[in-house]
């Protein structure tokens, strides 16, 4: 059906490249450019199909993007480089007509701050340009968003209570590493906390609201209150919602290491100087972490992401949870990659499908929630990340 360019060989990009390989009849021609070009090589390698081609491109400028994107001519880029690359690829996308898809919400690099302001402000140019822009189509943000539609639509005449939870109960065996991105993932959890009620924001220190949780075959486990992208979205897009909270799991060892990280000042990132010449410590102390790509083949365990939903159907309160599990070790076989990556790259193929199955094609810039979740919900059972729902049971919220 068409032309796909995926930008970033990462541990998510290489999980993309497997899955849209896996759907030849939707992807009938796939480039994977990034920074590195062997890395986009060792990819196609570990694939073994070689009509796979490989670019090299430096995604902050404007130019290198438009140049490759006028000679490969994709219909739609996945673009799971970082969330730094976000509007260079929306501009270049303007300016060759290319659809434009995301996993995470543009920051600038100077400063650690999450929201849609900057790719909203795009909605009118990719309108008038005929051009569609899915943002925030990994697991969370992503298939968090396409649940809370899935049941609005189909269990809620009301969404009233919305707390999505993200446990990984799997093991590394390293004694501290990110499951991501650690520039990234660092940012994101030393943040301040913040969550929606009655309409306005709650802001909390980083990490002090906590509670056990039971997620399903996993048993109960320490959940942390964070900010997370989508709930600026959600509530925006489904009004009715009066409380919407992030949960997410962390041990007592990755918050020791992470608390001496912060207190020796390796989480800044402003500029130092050292030995004559300026680094930022979060991305020198990146150099020195394990990477999260070479953590899945000893990574033990699964995830157990989903939504607990409270709210009315029928005049009458109803409960309804729906999640995933998946297992490190599966995903590890399948693709190389551990749960984390699998179960954002995964989702990011599907929202490429929809789009160039024309299920998800409608010019402009959109959250995935704002799409038929009933297509997608469909593929994720098809493509590795099966769904499981309970309905009136205890939310624990
Ligand atoms: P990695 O750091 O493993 O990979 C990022 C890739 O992007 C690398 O190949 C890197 O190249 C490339 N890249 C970085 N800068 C540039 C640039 N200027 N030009 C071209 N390529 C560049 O990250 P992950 O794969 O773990 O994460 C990818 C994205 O997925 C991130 O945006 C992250 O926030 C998002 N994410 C979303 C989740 C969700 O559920 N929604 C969950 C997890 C991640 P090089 O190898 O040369 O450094």
């Amino acid at each position: 059906m068409g032309k796909v360019l995926i930008i970033g060989a990462g541990g998510v990009g290489t999980v993309v490249a497997h899955k849209v390989a896996q759907n030849p009849d939707v992807f009938i021609e796939i480039m994977i450019a990034s920074r590195t070009k062997s890395k986009c090589d060792a990819v196609v390698k570990a694939i073994g199909n070689p009509n796979i081609q490989t670019a090299q491109v430096d995604a902050d400028s404007v130019d290198e993007l438009v140049a490759l994107f006028n000679s490969f001519k994709p219909e739609i880029v996945i673009n799971v480089a970082l969330p730094y690359q976000d509007l260079t690829i929306m501009e270049a996308c303007l300016k060759t007509g290319v659809n434009y898809l995301d996993t995470a919400n543009y920051e600038p690099k100077d400063v650690a701050h999450f929201e849609y302001s900057w790719q909203w402000a795009y909605k009118k140019r990719f309108e008038e340009a005929g051009l569609t822009a899915i943002l925030g189509c990994g697991f969370d943000p992503g298939v968090s968003g396409i649940y809370t539609a899935y049941a609005a639509k189909h269990y809620f005449d009301e969404i009233q209570y919305l707390d999505i939870v993200d446990c990984n109960a799997g093991n590394h065996h390293k004694a501290f590493a990110t499951n991501f991105n650690p520039e990234i993932n660092i940012r994101e959890i030393t943040q301040n906390g913040r969550y929606y009620e009655n309409g306005q924001w709650i802001t909390t220190q980083p990490l002090e609201i906590h509670k056990d949780l039971t997620y399903p075959n996993v048993g109960p486990r320490d959940s942390y209150l964070l900010y997370h992208e989508e709930l600026e979205s959600l509530v925006k897009n489904f009004p009715t919602i009066k409380r919407a909270r992030f949960w997410m799991t962390f041990g007592q060892e990755y918050l020791t290491h992470l608390r001496v990280i912060q207190n020796i000042g390796m989480a800044r990132i402003d500029e130092v100087e050292y030995n004559g010449m300026k680094i930022v410590p979060l991305q020198f102390l990146k150099a020195v972490l394990p990477n999260p790509q070479d953590l899945g083949e000893n990574y033990e365990g699964e995830t157990s992401i989903g939504c607990r939903i409270r709210g009315l159907k029928d005049g009458k309160e109803r409960t309804y949870y729906v999640y995933n599990n998946c297992s490190h070790q599966e995903a590890y076989k399948e693709t190389g990659m551990h749960g984390v990556s699998y179960t954002t790259g995964v989702p990011a193929m599907i929202g490429a499908m929809m789009f160039l199955k024309g299920l998800w094609k409608k010019p402009g810039v959109w959250n995935v929630e704002e799409f038929n979740p009933d297509p997608f919900m469909e593929q994720l059972n098809k493509q590795g990340l099966p769904w499981h729902e309970v309905i009136d049971g205890d939310l624990e919220l």
